[in-house]
């Protein structure tokens, strides 16, 4: 059977980013920047007062001290129509342009009005060229200011705005479709009947996507048969990705690694070691305009559900949307408790690490009491998964393990 690596590896080779195309500022945070993007402008663009005060020319300072002629008030948007020369100032404020022959800018904090029309300054430590911000400093139009492949935090986003970029060419968020599979499922605004549960994978799904910077369309559920599959996981299909939950392992009604081959969906591997989570199917479908999507069939219990998205079907996102999809973040940690591992497959077992509060050192991970791949109700005190190896293997406390934050 596969191990998780070379199932990883796989799904590299198979995935690919998506073709980037302009968007609007206000939809492009969290993507990736498919271009390098220059500015058409200077910021500023003009020599600027840093502080609301008193544009003068530094030398009538004697001693930090002066008593200058008022010539106007310029506040930021406006432009100033006088010269500042010897004996005058201009009431300045933040953001403005300098006017002509000023020099330095004191604080209106440090000024006093003693007459009509005449200012008192008193700045003993003043120096020359002080709270003036030049033309330029922050970025000359022509300047490369973001490479191509940047992430876009708000930051970028704002300094795309100021480059005057308002529709930059970035690779999409990919838009992923979510199929639950199941005769015994029911949406979670329903009361289960004897025999019946709620769908939790659908809504856990669309959450780890959204997470996950990807946006979600929820087909719902699809009953097991033929028919309702191939209508649903054909509708699933115009999407970039398909995200299927049940019907991958060896049940008489798991129909879904047959309707997806019918359909044309070319199986690039079934099953791979690990627990939970060993049924995982994965796929890819190349479309008549030949774009090639991926899809993945998940295993239908939640946990499973929940670890395959993790470990197989987030690092799909991020290559789509353009970043590097690195190896996971894993990091060592002493359990806290011994623990036995049994099994033939690596086990990736919930625990609870408070990855936030502890340093980078001296990490403590508890094994939590987790009844198995159905039991969702343990998931939700977990931050992380201890990665056990294969094998059966008693653990003592205090022991070293491998464990992989969970988003
Ligand atoms: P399957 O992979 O279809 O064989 O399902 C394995 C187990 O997960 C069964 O006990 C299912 O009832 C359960 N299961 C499947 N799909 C879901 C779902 N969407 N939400 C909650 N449990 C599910
Ligand atoms: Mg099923």
């Amino acid at each position: 059977m596969l191990s998780v690596a070379e199932a990883l590896e796989l799904i590299r080779a198979n995935v690919s980013q998506l073709p980037p195309r302009r968007m609007a500022l206000a939809e492009v945070g969290g993507c990736r920047l498919a271009e390098a993007v220059v500015s058409d402008v200077d910021s500023p663009p003009h020599d600027k007062t840093a502080v609301d005060g008193y544009a003068i020319q530094f030398a009538d300072l004697r001693n930090g001290c002066a008593d200058l002629r008022l010539l106007e008030e310029v506040t930021a948007g406006a432009l100033p129509t006088y010269d500042v020369g010897p004996g005058t100032t201009t009431r300045i404020m933040t953001g403005a342009p300098l006017p002509m022959g000023a020099d330095a800018v004191v604080m209106v904090e440090r000024s006093s009005q003693p007459g009509p029309d005449v200012v008192r300054l008193e700045e003993p430590r003043a120096k020359l060229g002080q709270n003036i911000v030049r033309r330029g400093t922050v970025m000359r139009k022509g300047d490369v200011v973001l490479k191509a492949e940047h992430l876009i935090t708000p930051a970028v986003v704002g300094l795309l705005a100021e480059a005057g970029c308002a529709s930059p060419l970035v690779v999409p968020r990919p838009r992923a479709t979510v199929l639950a599979t199941g005769n015994e499922l029911v949406p979670c605004r329903e009361v289960p009947r004897p025999g019946q549960i709620r769908n939790s994978n659908g809504p856990l799904l669309v959450a780890s996507l959204r997470q996950a910077g990807a946006e979600e369309l929820d087909l719902g559920i699809a009953r097991d048969d033929r028919v309702a599959l191939r209508d649903k996981i054909g509708q699933g299909l115009d999407a970039d990705l398909l995200i299927l939950s049940g019907g991958v392992s060896a049940g008489v009604l798991d129909l879904v690694p047959g309707v997806l081959a019918e359909l044309g969906v070319r199986e690039v591997f079934h099953k791979v070691s690990l627990k939970p989570g060993k049924p995982l199917w994965f796929g890819v479908w190349t479309s008549p305009a030949g774009i090639v999507k991926p899809v993945f069939g998940l295993p239908g219990n939640p946990v499973s559900t929940l670890v395959c998205f993790e470990l197989f079907v987030r690092p799909a996102l991020v290559r789509m949307a353009g970043g590097v999809a690195t190896s996971p973040p894993t990091f060592a940690a002493r359990l806290s408790e011994p623990f036995m591992q049994r099994g033939d497959r690596p086990t990736y077992w919930p625990g609870r690490c408070d990855v936030a509060e502890a340093g980078a050192t001296g990490r403590e991970v508890t094994p939590l009491r987790w009844q198995g791949s159905g039991d969702l109700r343990t998931l939700v005190d977990a931050d992380c998964l201890i990665c056990f190896p294969s094998g059966n293997c008693q653990y003592a406390a205090g022991d070293d393990v491998t464990v992989r934050r969970l988003h």
